[in-house]
């Protein structure tokens, strides 16, 4: 089977300059880090065996901590940090810049005045972390929620990960619903995100299925296979190549392959040498054995 990859795909700079600093990183056991430094499973069982103290991001406050403590690249707030300072003698920071970014506009949107509205997903450990800095914050996951909000003075962002095309269709309800404020968007999606949606959106040009390979907690894969469906295209999610079905290839001689900025390389690599591998009679028999004749997206 020919498979087309997406022009961007994988890991980005944050996750890969956090990944490094936690491979460099001296004396493990002694480091708790506070989450999931990367929302995979691969590289969250490589990091528990090394001997990091891995914690779930719901146990973040209940957990006993070293003296040692590894800020995620999702960032935290500030009120959390000084907490964490409190409590421990170091803090490896390796919060992403560009989630640095989305605090700063915030911070900057409150202090005109602004009632804030952030577009993403509440329960991420990233909006978690501007919101609990912020007096008042509205966040907006679809355009359901959104409303008259009766503020004179709107500021609008996004989660580093929504995608340009959610962001700008929850921009223009807020303009509709919201005639009588003033409203300032800063747009703060990363680069990162933007280009592996444009390449996606290119891809989908190309095939009628993609494989998105991406942990199940990867905010942006989600988004990923997400997309496709939107532009018209099948998608499957995989967190690794044991999860492929050849019958999901049965009637397919060109698939697409995108992941998400969590997606480790030699993870990618896997999933593509083993698509590569499906032949077409090995389809074929599936599809005999089986009469599969369309798979369902899960
Ligand atoms: S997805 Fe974007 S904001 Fe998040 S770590 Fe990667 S580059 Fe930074």
């Amino acid at each position: 089977m020919r498979v087309i990859r997406a022009e961007f795909m994988g890991l980005c700079f944050g996750v890969r300059d956090a990944l490094a600093i936690a491979r460099e990183t001296k004396d493990p056991s002694a480091v708790t880090i506070y989450g999931e430094l990367v929302h995979n499973p691969t590289i969250q069982e490589e990091l528990s065996s090394r001997g990091f103290r891995v914690v779930g991001e719901m146990d973040r406050e209940t957990v006993e901590l070293t003296d040692r403590v590894m800020v995620t690249a999702h960032g935290i707030s500030q009120r959390r940090m000084d907490l964490l300072k409190a409590q421990s003698t170091e803090i490896i920071d390796t919060t992403c810049p560009l989630v640095r970014r989305v605090h700063e506009a915030t911070q900057t949107l409150q202090s005109e005045n602004r009632l804030v509205i952030l577009i993403g997903r509440r329960k991420h450990v990233e909006v978690q972390g501007i919101v609990e800095d912020l007096r008042q914050c509205i966040v907006v996951e679809d355009l359901d929620q959104i409303i008259d909000w009766k503020a004179p003075l709107l500021g609008v962002v996004s989660q580093s990960t929504t995608t340009p095309e959610l962001a700008q269709r929850c921009l223009s309800r807020i303009l509709e619903l919201n005639t009588h404020a003033d409203v300032r968007y800063v747009d703060t999606i990363c680069r990162p995100t933007r280009q592996r949606q444009q390449a996606l959106e290119a891809l989908c040009q190309s095939v009628s299925l993609v494989i998105v390979v991406g942990g199940k907690h990867s905010n942006n894969t989600r988004q990923l296979a997400q997309r496709c469906l939107e532009l018209g295209c099948k998608a499957i999610q995989v967190e690794s190549a044991y999860e492929l079905q050849a019958e999901w290839f049965a009637d397919v001689s060109v698939v697409g392959l995108t992941a998400g900025t969590s997606t480790p390389d030699g993870t990618i690599e896997e999933v593509a040498k083993k698509l590569a591998r499906i032949s077409p009679t090995q389809r074929r028999r599936h599809n005999l054995e089986t009469g599969y004749e369309t798979y369902k997206n899960s």
